[in-house]
């Protein structure tokens, strides 16, 4: 099925390189050429046919053997399909002209859910927005990435007995076969009880369980095989498909049941993936707490060339002022993922950073893989970090001499832009896996809002009391987008919260911990709620308000 796929978007490849433009929508087409068809009375090598080529200064060719009264023409700059054609049309030698269509072929066939996978193609499927997608169908045709390339999953391990996973999973060479032992018996390497490769691990064949110190890295949460999905499902006719649908997984599971692990099996399980040949390391976790230890062995991947990429976090707090860990961490190989949402919006948990937070990719609402061979939807900056991993895999495979930090760079210098992320993460936007492969820039979105500021002084008691539930409202007659900007706001992290609701009191945005002087979203309506909630201890200052922003309904 994908030779036709690969020749349709290699056709488009190509031309971004000669640099004709094509349009994205419901009608493609060259945007320097048209198609005219003569009137059998006209006699199409004549000086008439000559000179009406020669008003627009266009050139023709007719390569068509039996339709021999059709011709391409190219048309110069400054002149537009519609115009050129409106002037042929009007011509007494034509029949008619219209654009040289760009087709596609209809068979793709993507795995049964793709639909629901909004992040990988954004159809405006569950009122999402289209369009706000990685443009997965079009890399594709690219490149559906390798299985040279080793993406460690570290995290709470990896169901890879998951038909939609199986095919994917990365296998230790080392532990794997047969041979003849000293005494004439056939042994299997991968249960011999033997370090085989002499790597320091009995029997790892498909990576290691740090937690349990255990060869079987098999997921008892759920958790890692939903990043293990993300990154890398099969193009099997069943389930979904990853990022990258050819790639090799390797488990490294130092997370338990319930989601936690330790520093020191963290640290284990990347220097396992730096000594065993991974390429791309996808951490989904974190903490508060810097280590230097970590810091140290994040540095010793950067040495040999593997990116670390890791989620932002969910306490929707700025990480250039609250830094997340392994996020945070200012080694060159960190790629720090915040989570969009399918409007091509920040997800409303999550954590940014304009500088230490690098791009956005999809977070919410993500169908994947989870254990014993099932789907699940989670949300979470954990859902975007391996949608960045897949598409490092992907960039990898089709570019083996970038190193790391290139494709690092390329995947930042093509995202996606516009007005949501451009004041949330460093490169302004969202991930686009085919504009990173296609190094094509996109010219960031202009912010389509005008507003209008007004200044406006509100506070909460401070301290606040104790198991508070306290409101104020901001009307502005008029208004179609409204904003609020915290002069100060300080809660007890994660656990006292203030809220931003619209009109309708459905939460827009939830803000915990220190954030300091900051601007909320902006919501549709013309009312915003703030609200406060506290449990019953450890009370902290609360908020002050100076502005808020309206943007007019000019309706
Ligand atoms: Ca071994
Ligand atoms: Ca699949």
């Amino acid at each position: 099925m994908t030779n036709f796929l690969r020749c349709a978007s290699i056709f488009v490849f190509c031309f971004l390189f000669v640099s004709v433009s094509y349009v994205f929508g419901v009608e493609e087409y060259v945007k320097n050429e048209v198609l005219v068809k003569f009137k059998d009375s006209t006699v199409v090598e004549s000086n008439d046919v000559f000179k009406l080529h020669k008003k627009i200064d266009a050139k023709y060719r007719s390569n068509f053997k039996i339709f021999n009264n059709f011709q391409v023409i190219t048309l110069p700059e400054g002149v537009s399909v519609k115009s050129a054609i409106s002037f042929y049309e009007k011509s007494p030698f034509i029949e008619f002209a219209e654009p040289n269509y760009i087709y596609r072929a209809f068979d793709f066939n993507p795995d049964p859910f793709f639909r629901e996978q909004w992040g990988l193609n954004n159809t405006g499927q569950h009122s999402g927005k289209v369009g706000a997608d990685i443009d997965a169908i079009f890399a594709w045709g690219i490149s559906e990435g390798s299985r040279d390339v080793v993406v460690a999953v570290i995290d709470t391990g990896v169901d890879y007995s998951h038909p939609d996973l199986v095919n994917n999973i990365w296998k230790n060479k080392g532990e794997v076969g047969q041979y003849i032992s000293n005494e004439g018996q056939t042994l299997d390497r991968a249960k011999d009880g033997i370090d085989n490769d002499g790597n320091g691990f009995i029997d790892d064949v498909y990576g290691w369980n740090f937690y349990k110190k255990t060869n079987d890295p098999k997921d008892d949460h759920g958790h890692g095989t939903h990043c293990a999905g993300i990154i890398g499902a099969s193009h099997n006719g069943i389930g979904i498909m990853g990022v990258a649908p050819n790639v090799s997984i390797m488990s490294l599971k130092f997370l338990g049941a319930a989601g936690n692990g330790t520093l020191e099996d963290g640290i284990l399980a990347t220097e396992y993936a730096i000594l065993n040949g991974a390429h791309i390391l996808s951490n989904s976790w974190g903490g508060d707490g810097y280590s230097k230890a970590m810091f140290d062995v994040i540095e010793q991947a950067n040495k040999k060339g593997i990116l670390y990429v890791a989620a932002a976090g969910n306490d929707h707090s700025n990480n250039d002022t609250q830094p997340t860990y392994p996020a945070s961490y200012p080694n060159k190989n960190v790629v720090s993922v915040a989570a969009s949402d399918r409007h091509d919006q920040a997800a409303y948990f999550t954590n940014w950073g304009k500088t230490s937070v690098h791009l956005a990719a999809p977070g919410m609402s993500i169908f994947s893989t989870i254990k014993d061979g099932q789907y699940k939807s989670y949300s979470g900056t954990s859902m975007a970090c391996p949608h960045v991993a897949g598409a490092a895999a992907v960039l990898k495979s089709y570019f083996p001499e970038m190193s790391h930090v290139q494709i690092k760079e390329r995947i930042l210098s093509t995202t996606q832009r516009n007005a949501y992320f451009e004041n949330l993460v460093a490169s302004g936007g969202r991930l686009n896996l085919f504009n990173a492969l296609a190094n094509k820039v996109p010219e960031p979105e202009p912010d389509p809002t005008e507003w209008i500021f007004n200044n406006h002084q509100l506070s909460s008691p401070h301290k606040y009391p104790p198991l508070a539930k306290l409101s104020w409202t901001i009307h502005h007659p008029g208004a179609k987008f409204i904003k609020v900007h915290f002069k100060n706001l300080v809660t007890e992290k994660r656990v006292d919260y203030i809220a931003i609701k619209n009109y309708l009191s459905d939460v827009k945005e939830t803000l915990s911990g220190n954030q300091g002087s900051m601007w909320t979203r902006a919501i549709e309506g013309d009312t915003l709620i703030i609200e406060l909630r506290s449990d019953s201890i450890n009370e902290f200052f609360g908020f002050e308000v100076d502005q808020y922003a309206v943007v007019l309904d000019e309706s």
